[in-house]
């Protein structure tokens, strides 16, 4: 399927291809603030329409990932992960005509990042 998503004020707007059918919720510092439901897709699955010069990034701890949000409306609808970062971390939240309710939420325990990324790259569940 192909999906389209975006910030709160219209200037970002991207669009993503696969089969959401699942997303995860981490409980680290700033993943809990926000509120994310991660979607991670490869990068050739994710075209940005609009909004490119809109976007800020926020950096901290190791700065591997790439906190983008909206300068305009602060709404961070997706970013560069630290697990991945060859990949796009979509934000479901800000997918349109999505039943967030539908979805298969897997969590992460983002509080204890270094082992919880063993594990996920080991396959374990
Ligand atoms: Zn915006």
């Amino acid at each position: 399927m192909r999906l389209r998503g975006g910030c709160h004020c219209g200037a970002v707007v991207f669009e993503v291809e696969g089969e959401l059918s699942e997303v995860e919720e981490c409980n680290c510092s700033i993943c809990t603030r926000k509120g994310y439901l991660h979607w991670i897709v490869p990068p050739q699955n994710f075209r940005l329409i609009a909004g490119g010069q809109a976007l800020s990034t926020y950096q901290f701890n190791t700065g591997t990932a790439k906190h983008l949000f909206c300068s305009r409306c602060g709404v961070a609808s997706y970013y560069i992960p630290r697990s991945d970062p060859d990949k796009i971390d979509v934000n479901a939240r800000c997918l349109d005509g999505i039943d967030l309710d539908r979805l298969k939420v897997k969590r992460f325990d983002g509080r204890n990042w270094e082992q919880s990324i063993t594990q996920r790259r080991s396959g374990a569940k």
